[in-house]
């Protein structure tokens, strides 16, 4: 590991969401993509309205959200150009649970989970809980087993990389970022392969993304 590079723990509270999400909820793992491209979405209106108030945060006129499918790589890499994330950004949005949302979630998911070993029917809580509360950023770790965060906030220069397994750690190391914005690149797991193919991303976005206002596009590898 090169001197640039600085390792975190993540807080407990995070390595408990992740067990349960990643453990939890497998049967609905395609909701992982429905989470990274609100965020992404989100992201793009947050770099919008704060353009309302400085110019030179605008939008490019093509910002959309980009899913990028690489077989060989066996990678899914979703792209925003939205308001990004400086370097404290990563290590507070995605280091720690900041969002009362996900504790909620952990929370309910884990009184399901208790009530699972009681009552035999309470399985079909999970799919209320997905749609009750966001599942977030987390759920990458349902389909990757390794995720990079390259993220470059809107008005400045410098681009950081955050990574992790999803196993206690993650790491921050300087990176560059031509633009504006964040790539969330997912290391499939070798049972994601369906990940990687156009008409499966296809369905899931309109599965689930179809009310999102920022233009959504899939590239398609063949064509
Ligand atoms: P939520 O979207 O409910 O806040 P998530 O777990 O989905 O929770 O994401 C956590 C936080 O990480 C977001 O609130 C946001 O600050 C940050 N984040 C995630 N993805 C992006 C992105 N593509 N661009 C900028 N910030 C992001
Ligand atoms: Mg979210």
């Amino acid at each position: 590991m090169s001197e640039t590079v600085e390792r975190h723990e993540f807080g407990a509270e995070v390595g408990r969401l992740l067990d349960l999400v990643v453990h939890a909820l497998y049967s609905d793992r395609e909701i992982f993509l429905r989470e990274l491209v609100a965020n992404a979405a989100d992201a793009t209106d947050r770099r919008r309205f704060e353009a309302l108030t400085n110019e030179a945060l605008a939008l490019p006129a093509d910002a959309k959200v980009l899913i990028a499918p690489d077989k060989a790589a066996r990678t899914l890499t979703i792209s925003d150009a939205g308001i990004g994330m400086a370097k404290d950004d990563l290590a507070q949005n995605l280091g720690t649970i900041a969002r009362s949302g996900t504790r909620a979630f952990s929370q309910a998911l884990g009184e399901a989970k208790a009530g699972e070993e009681k009552a035999t029917e309470g399985e079909d809580l999970r799919p209320s809980l997905i749609g009750q509360f966001g599942v977030g950023f987390y759920s990458a770790f349902m389909v990757a087993d390794r995720v990079t965060v390259t993220s470059r906030r809107a008005g400045t220069e410098e681009a950081w990389t955050w990574a992790s397994d999803g196993k206690g750690s993650y790491t921050l190391e300087p990176a560059s970022r031509e633009q504006a914005g964040t790539d969330i690149v997912l290391h499939l797991k070798d049972d994601a392969d369906e990940y990687l193919e156009s008409y499966r991303l296809d369905h899931v976005v309109r599965k689930w993304a179809d009310n999102i206002a920022v233009p959504i596009a899939i590239r398609d590898e063949e064509g």
